[in-house]
C-alpha cells in the first residue's frame, strides 16, 4: 500500500503553528514510507473563507518546506483539490445515500431542533438529535420534499452500534452509537458539511492515513461510518494532541502570535520552525534537540507521537532559532540578513560597505537569536547620523570620567599606525591602563558613542569596520553631546 495522507486547512485564518506541526507529521510521513502528500482546501465556509488566508496557507507551508506531491495549485488526479468546485460530487453521494436508505432527508427546522435540545437538557437527556425524521416514509419525504419543504439529509447511524477504531496515538478508541447522533451531511441550503465534503474527499482521493488534531477525533466514528457507506477502504487515523501555552493552556493568541507569519516576520528561519515543530509532541528517540530533516524523516514514526499536550514556548523555539542561525554558513546568513538590512536603511549597499558588512557578521551571527537582530546593530555602519538610544546614553554617557575617556580614546586612535582590530585592541586596552578603568568602564562609552547604543558587535572589530575617519568624527560628536 502506498502511503497517502493530506492536509485539509480551512482557509478561514493564517496558517498557525498548530496546522504547521500537523502539515509536517503529515509530511514526514509521506516522506518516511514514501508516499503522497496532499494538501487540499477545506473552503465551504464561504463567509470565513478568503484568498489572503488561502494564499498565506500555502506561502508558509513552501517557506517551511513543505511542498506538496498533489493538491491545490499543483494539480493532480484528483484535482481540482477544492471543495467548493465539487459541490455536485457531495451531492450525488448525498443522493446515492438517500436511495439506500442510509441518510435520509430531514425536515426539523432549526428553531424546533433548538426547543428540544433544551427540553432535552432541562430533562438530564442528551441533546443530540432525537431522530424524529428517521421514521417519516421515503413516499412520504418525497412527497414533502417535492412540495417545496426544506430539509437537510442526516445519515441513519446503526443503533444499536457502536464503531471501534485503532488511533495511532491515542490507541483503542470504541465508541457506543448511543453518543453519535444522526449527524447532517447535507445542510437544507444544499451545502455539505465537514462530515460529508471530508469523508468523500479522503475516500476518493485514496487517502490511507489521517492524522490531524485532536479536536477532530469525536468526528471521526462519523467519517468512519460514512466511508464505510461509501465503500472505501478503511483509513488508519492518527490524533494530534492539541498544542498548550506556557501555562499549560490551550494555546490561543492569549498566548501572543500564532501565525506563523508573525514568527517569519520577527526573524524565525524556517529550518529552526520545521525542528521546534517537530518535537512538539514527537520524539526522535534521542535525547537530542537539533536534529536534521534528513534524520526526521529517517526516523519520524506515528507510534512514536506522544499523546501527552505540547508546550509551544516562544523563548524554546528563538533559542533553537539562535542555534540554527550559528549553523549557517556565512554566506548564508549574509544571503537572508541583507534584505533586513537593505530594507532598514530603505537603500542598497554598495561593493565597499558589503565587504564591511561581511566582515562584521560572522561575529553578529554568533550572537543573534533572531534575524530582525541584526540590522539595528550594524546600521551604525552605513549611516552618516547615527541616533542615540536614550536609555544607553543616560547609563552609560553620565560618569564623571566620560570626557577623559573619549579625549584619551581620540588621542590613542588617531596615532596608530595602521587601522586593524589587533592595534585598535592594543591602543586602547593601554588607554583603560593609563586611566586605571575597567573594560566595561572604559569601553563601553566608546561603544555607545559610535554605534548609538550600548549593544553592538564587538567593539574593536567594529572600529576597523567603521574607519578611522568615521570612529574620531563619532567620538568627537559624542564629547560635544555631553
Ligand atoms: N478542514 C479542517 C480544519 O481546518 C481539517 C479537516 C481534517 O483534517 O479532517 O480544521
Amino acid at each position: 500500500m502506498t502511503v497517502r495522507v493530506r492536509i485539509a486547512p480551512s482557509p478561514t485564518g493564517y496558517f498557525h503553528v498548530g496546522i504547521g506541526r500537523t502539515a509536517l507529521y503529515n509530511w514526514l510521513f509521506a516522506r518516511h514510507h514514501g508516499g503522497t502528500f496532499i494538501v487540499r482546501s477545506d473552503d465551504t465556509d464561504a463567509e470565513r473563507s478568503t484568498q489572503e488566508y488561502q494564499d498565506d496557507i500555502l506561502e508558509h507551508l513552501r517557506w517551511l518546506g513543505l511542498e506538496w506531491d498533489e493538491g491545490i495549485e499543483v494539480g493532480g488526479p484528483h484535482a481540482p483539490y477544492r471543495q467548493t468546485l465539487r459541490l455536485e460530487r457531495y451531492h450525488e453521494v448525498t443522493d446515492a445515500l438517500l436511495a439506500v436508505g442510509t441518510a435520509y432527508p430531514c425536515f426539523c427546522t432549526p428553531a424546533e431542533l433548538d426547543e428540544r435540545r433544551r427540553a432535552a437538557m432541562a430533562e438530564g437527556r442528551p441533546p443530540g438529535y432525537d431522530g424524529r425524521c428517521r421514521s417519516i416514509s421515503p413516499t412520504t419525504a418525497l412527497a414533502r420534499r417535492g412540495a417545496g419543504e426544506a430539509a437537510s439529509v442526516r445519515f441513519a447511524v446503526p443503533r444499536p452500534g457502536a464503531t471501534a477504531f485503532r488511533d495511532e496515538v491515542r490507541g483503542e478508541m470504541d465508541i457506543d452509537h448511543a453518543n453519535v447522533d444522526d449527524f447532517v451531511i447535507l445542510r437544507s441550503d444544499g451545502s455539505p458539511t465537514y462530515h460529508l465534503a471530508s469523508s468523500v474527499d479522503d475516500v476518493d482521493f485514496g487517502i490511507t492515513h489521517v492524522v490531524r488534531g485532536e479536536d477532530l477525533l469525536s468526528s471521526t466514528p462519523k467519517h468512519i461510518l460514512l466511508t464505510e457507506a461509501l465503500g472505501g477502504q478503511p483509513i488508519v487515523y492518527a490524533h494530534l494532541s492539541l498544542l498548550m501555552g506556557p501555562d499549560g493552556r490551550k494555546l490561543s493568541k492569549r498566548h501572543g502570535d500564532t501565525a506563523i507569519r508573525a514568527y517569519r516576520e520577527r526573524g524565525i528561519i524556517p529550518e529552526a520552525m520545521v525542528n521546534y515543530l517537530a518535537l512538539l509532541g514527537w520524539s526522535p528517540g534521542v535525547d537530542e534537540t537539533v536534529v536534521a530533516l534528513a534524520d526526521m524523516v529517517e526516523r519520524f514514526e506515528l507510534s512514536d507521537v506522544s499523546r501527552n499536550p505540547a508546550i509551544f514556548d516562544p523563548a524554546k523555539l528563538e533559542w533553537m532559532n539562535g542555534v540554527y542561525l550559528r549553523e549557517l554558513a556565512v554566506d548564508d546568513f549574509l544571503a537572508r540578513t541583507l534584505p533586513l538590512i537593505e530594507a532598514d536603511l530603505e537603500r542598497g549597499l554598495d561593493d565597499e560597505e558589503l565587504a564591511r558588512l561581511a566582515f562584521i557578521a560572522p561575529l553578529v551571527q554568533e550572537r543573534a537569536k533572531l534575524l530582525t537582530e541584526v540590522a539595528p546593530q550594524v546600521r551604525f555602519l552605513f549611516v552618516d547620523e547615527i541616533g542615540y538610544d536614550e536609555d544607553s546614553w543616560a547609563k552609560v554617557m553620565t560618569a564623571d570620567e566620560i570626557p577623559a575617556v573619549l579625549a584619551a580614546a581620540m588621542d590613542r586612535l588617531s596615532v596608530i599606525p595602521e587601522w586593524k582590530t589587533a592595534a585598535i585592541e592594543e591602543a586602547l586596552r593601554a588607554m583603560l591602563e593609563t586611566l586605571e578603568l575597567s573594560p566595561r568602564k572604559g569601553l563601553q562609552p566608546l561603544r555607545v558613542a559610535v554605534s548609538g547604543s550600548s549593544v553592538s558587535p564587538p567593539l574593536f572589530e567594529s572600529l576597523e569596520a567603521l574607519g578611522r575617519g568615521p570612529t574620531l568624527a563619532r567620538l568627537a560628536g559624542a564629547a560635544a553631546r555631553l
